[in-house]
């Protein structure tokens, strides 16, 4: 049975400023969510999100109160190990809140792969690998300080694949920046972009044609998410892969756009999608539709990060990799041990559940008050 939910804010400082086009991060706001079961049982989900209410419709605030004042009552008292009958009840009573959703349905999953002693994503179909490609995001905003971060990244093999962080300069600046760090880095490196929806679909043919031709790999949302029209006509236009990201807000976006035909690769966001089991369905669509996968970050902790590491190690294909680096953008953990980045992957833990155990003394001392 379900006992209590309780949920933490957790302000943790970045290891460095993080542009986007959107905001610049100097703090990451963790939401993680915390689920007592009678039988002794405790599950653990996370609910972040990127700049307060600049990147979507939920900021870490709204989504603890909503959890707390409206999700968390309705599940109370239900039986903690039927998962999908307490998930149905949420999605019936609650619109929209995909993001507290997924750290209800990650808390609740969390639990009872715990409770039958085997790692999480055998409750999502079984996982076909162990390891996951990461990319890293280079976003200071400096070209010189990107690429030495880079070479760093690159010697100690943590990550070969690159993305930038760009759409708040000029496009044609923009470009430079993009192409001196792809000549510095050359073969060696997969350097893709992320323009979080700041050009115009004018801005984006001149930019996206620079960019192909200087050998970037990966065209992010370049226009906005609304704009499906913009994103196919980009996608026909050019042979570079053309991804959608804040376009893709659960499994009736990612049936829309594979009718539009508007995306080479989707990136899969377990609270974008609104939950595990959902992403799972943009994967399914996106599988069927021939549109290559990418595991998607909204920067979470550990906790969020274990998370899609479990969904995405159940992908049969992952061509494009993921980019689950958010523990290694913060100073601070809460998990007792970290997470491991090792040889350009991430390792998918191992343990029941997510396979992460986490330090309350240390989450306490670090909560918002
Ligand atoms: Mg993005």
């Amino acid at each position: 049975m379900i006992q209590h939910i309780v949920t933490y804010l957790v302000d943790v400082p970045t290891i460095r400023p993080h542009k986007l086009s959107v905001a610049t991060m100097n703090t990451q706001t963790l939401v993680l969510v915390q689920l007592q079961c009678a039988d002794g049982i405790v599950g653990w989900g996370e609910a972040t999100t990127i700049g307060g209410l600049s990147y979507g419709e939920e900021s870490p605030e709204s989504i603890k109160t909503n959890i707390d004042t409206y999700i968390a009552p309705l599940l109370v008292g239900m039986d903690a190990s039927q998962v999908a009958r307490a998930m149905a009840k949420v999605r019936k009573v609650i619109q929209s809140n995909r993001f507290a959703k997924c750290a209800i349905e990650t808390a609740l999953l969390d639990a009872q792969a715990r409770r039958l002693n085997v790692p999480l994503s055998e409750l999502l179909g079984g996982r076909v690998r162990d390891t996951l490609p990461v990319a890293w995001t280079l976003a200071s905003g400096d070209t010189q300080r990107d690429i030495a971060e880079a070479e760093k990244m690159l010697d100690l093999r943590r990550h070969r694949i690159f993305k930038l962080k760009i759409g708040l300069r000029e496009v044609m600046d923009d470009v430079a920046h993009v192409l001196a760090i792809k000549r510095a880095l050359g073969e060696r490196a997969s350097v893709r972009v992320d323009v979080n929806q700041a050009w115009s679909e004018m801005d984006a043919v001149r930019g996206i044609a620079a960019l192909e031709a200087g050998g970037v790999d990966l065209i992010e949302q370049p226009v906005k998410a609304s704009n499906r029209a913009a994103l196919a006509r980009l996608k026909q236009r050019f042979d570079v892969a053309i991804m959608a990201d804040e376009a893709l807000h659960g499994p009736d976006d990612a049936l829309a756009l594979a009718h539009g035909d508007c995306a080479d690769v989707y990136a899969v966001k377990i609270t974008q999608s609104g939950g595990l089991m959902p992403a799972l369905e943009v994967a399914t669509v996106a599988r069927l539709a021939g549109i290559g996968l990418y595991g998607g970050t909204m920067l979470e902790g550990g906790i969020g990060t274990a998370a899609t590491a479990h969904v995405c190690s159940t992908f049969a294909e992952l061509a494009w990799g993921t980019e689950l680096f958010g523990p290694l953008l913060l100073t601070q953990e809460v998990l007792r041990e970290p997470l491991v980045y090792r040889d350009f992957m991430l390792q998918v833990p191992t343990g029941p559940g997510l396979g992460v155990e986490i330090d309350t003394d240390k989450l306490r001392s670090m909560q918002r008050q």
